[in-house]
């Protein structure tokens, strides 16, 4: 299985268009000792051939371009892009989906209520089925393999498991809407298989229980939540606003926070990723960078293979 990660950061991506926080002030002004990320995006792959999205990040075209792999061939318009697994409906994994409707025969994948409502509630999508060849959408059952197969029907040789992480539908979704759909639906974890290796791709996890621990404690690759470093961190800046908690995340930092929950984990390698641009782990010259370092974690960064 090949693994590429083409962005790494939260929504907003860093810098943040509108944000003026040490951080992005300070990859601004040149004088960051860290990377700046386009938002999260990861892309897999099980035979070099056909690459799965794992969400759709609004920066994907420039992500695309700054990938050989997923560059169209022979002179001909065929991506190498054969669909797309979302693991959500927030905006920040979706919204890409949007830049892939020049009638490119895509199998995308998504919990029944994150496809009904990307496909009932929002006329946009529609683009994405202008014609009969273009999107293929699939249901995935909670806690099932599902095989990802390609538009023509094709095995790509890689499953994904959908895994319940969170029964948040993003604040678009109004309630009474919300009340229709399935809670376990609205946030999974992506567990991919392939070639004998596993990797779990959760950029939004709510809790660490003892079956999560479980599963992270089988898997190959971890690309894990590494969005907020604690729990007041959007609070501090903005003055106002929600906890990592109440947005659907445990931090990273603190006594109940990810670092330490999952201190003992025997996973080959582990990364945070859909970082924020608030996160002082950004900074490689300070003492929470470190770390994360000294723990055994990587913090995922634009470009990386694996
Ligand atoms: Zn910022």
């Amino acid at each position: 299985m090949q693994i590429k990660i083409l962005g790494s950061a939260a929504g907003g991506g860093f810098p943040q268009w509108n944000c003026a926080c040490s951080n992005c002030w300070a990859v601004r002004a040149g004088s960051f000792q860290g990377k700046a990320r386009s938002q999260a995006q990861v892309v897999v792959s099980g035979d070099g051939k056909s690459w799965f999205l794992l969400g759709a990040s609004p920066d994907l075209r420039w992500q695309i371009e700054a990938t050989p792999e997923l560059h169209p061939r022979n002179g001909i318009r065929l991506s190498p892009i054969a669909g797309a697994v979302l693991a959500s409906a927030d905006l920040d994994h979706v919204l890409g989906l949007l830049l892939l409707r020049e009638l490119q025969p895509l199998h995308v994948f998504g919990t029944g209520s994150v496809l009904k409502v990307l496909r009932e509630d929002n006329s946009f999508f529609g683009m994405l089925n202008r014609s009969p060849k273009q999107v293929e959408w699939s249901a995935m059952k909670l806690n099932e393999p599902q095989r990802l197969t390609i538009a023509s029907g094709e095995d790509a040789g890689l499953t994904c498991t959908p895994v319940s992480l969170g029964t948040r539908y993003p604040a678009y979704v109004k309630a009474a809407r919300a009340g229709h759909l399935t809670p376990d639906d609205a946030v999974v974890g992506l567990l991919i298989e392939g070639n004998g290796k596993r990797l779990a791709y959760m950029s939004a996890v709510g809790k660490i229980d003892e079956k999560l621990l479980q599963l992270l404690d089988s898997v190959d690759v971890l690309l894990f939540d590494g969005t907020f470093w604690s729990e007041d961190e959007l609070i501090r800046v903005e003055s106002s606003g929600a906890t990592a908690q109440q947005m659907g995340h445990i931090p990273v930092g603190g006594i109940d926070g990810s670092l330490w929950l999952l201190a003992h984990l025997k996973t080959a390698r582990k990364m945070f990723i859909h970082v924020n641009n608030t996160n002082p782990m950004l900074d490689e010259s300070g003492a929470e960078y470190r770390a994360v370092r000294d723990a055994g974690w990587e913090i995922a960064e634009d470009g990386v293979d694996l």
